[in-house]
């Protein structure tokens, strides 16, 4: 028994360590072309990467430094290409922008071919749609009997975005019950919410409780200013109270700042509201469940080298 005891002490730090290098899937990146890539510091006055080479290596060493052992990519054709090539670690999944570059015909193919992991992240308050507007019908029809999930921006955007760089853009829109007619439409349709609703966490998680397909990823409530940590905070507690949390997704949206997946890592494990369990659970249970991950896969990504 005194033998145990003392195996269970000296054992005790390397577990701990063994926990703080639990893999992590983030269900929220962005690549970019290097035409539409603008260094610009975030709102806390931190620089970004200076280029879409620099953005790649550091976005990838930051996975690697925080045990991010899976990533979904939200890219345009010309950055997923870039970004494909150099995942040498198999640490990423692509996700599919807005379709504006694609046919269906060629969406089809793409999916075929294994390279459409994700329909995502379409930007309905960006471009003030709903997810019925028939502009995307024949995607979502593929999703569905693909089986791609399909990753949806909720909430609003940076300040001045309809004026800067959205001229359609409507918080209005960033309502998740704008999805609610194409959830009806699809219901085999796989979809997550990102951003957990922001300023709408509360519809979040209504039409979270409608719909029980529907999951949710943090995005940039863990990190990118004050108003949506508030958000992302208040829909963690709630859906902790609502006993909604197994479908809530580590999601850091880290644009063109790196270090936010950092961030956003310490952010959700700052909240003691959460068990260990829990945080467990968000940082990769529900990610894993949610993209079907084989056992195989889950194994690998528990090796302690990941
Ligand atoms: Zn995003």
């Amino acid at each position: 028994m005194k033998k145990a005891l003392l195996i269970a002490v000296l054992l005790a730090p390397v577990l701990a360590n063994a926990g703080d290098r639990q893999p992590i899937i983030d269900m929220h990146l962005h690549s970019y072309a290097a035409d539409r890539f603008r260094p610009a510091p975030d709102q806390y006055g931190r620089p970004s990467s200076q280029s879409v080479g620099e953005h790649f290596e550091q976005t990838y060493q930051a996975m690697r430094d925080n045990n991010v052992v899976l990533g979904v990519y939200s890219s345009s054709k010309k950055s997923a290409a870039d970004w494909s090539t150099k995942d040498s670690e198999n640490r990423l999944l692509r996700g599919v922008e807005d379709p504006q570059d694609w046919t269906p015909e060629a969406f089809e193919q793409a999916i075929k071919a294994g390279e459409v992991q994700v329909f995502g992240e379409i930007g309905l308050y960006y471009v003030g749609k709903t997810l019925d507007d028939p502009f995307y019908a024949p995607y979502l029809k593929l999703c569905e009997q693909y089986g791609i999930p399909v990753a949806v921006h909720t909430g609003g955007g940076p300040p001045q975005a309809p004026y800067l760089f959205a001229p359609n853009a409507r918080l209005k829109y960033g309502n998740p019950y704008m999805l609610e007619e194409a959830l009806v439409q699809y219901p085999k349709l796989k979809v997550y919410l990102m951003h957990a609703g922001e300023t709408y966490y509360q519809e979040a998680l209504r039409l979270m409780l409608t719909h029980s397909r529907v999951y949710a990823d943090l995005g940039v409530v863990l990190w990118v200013h004050e108003s949506p940590k508030f958000y992302g905070e208040e829909f963690l507690r709630l859906a902790k109270r609502f006993g909604m949390l197994d479908r809530v997704m580590f999601g850091s949206d880290q644009m063109r700042w790196p270090h936010a997946i950092e961030d956003s890592i310490q952010q959700l494990n700052s909240f003691d509201f959460l068990t260990e369990d829990e945080r467990r659970d968000i940082l990769y249970n529900n990610a894993a469940r949610f993209l079907e991950l084989d056992e195989a896969t889950i194994a690998s990504h528990h090796q302690p080298d990941q």
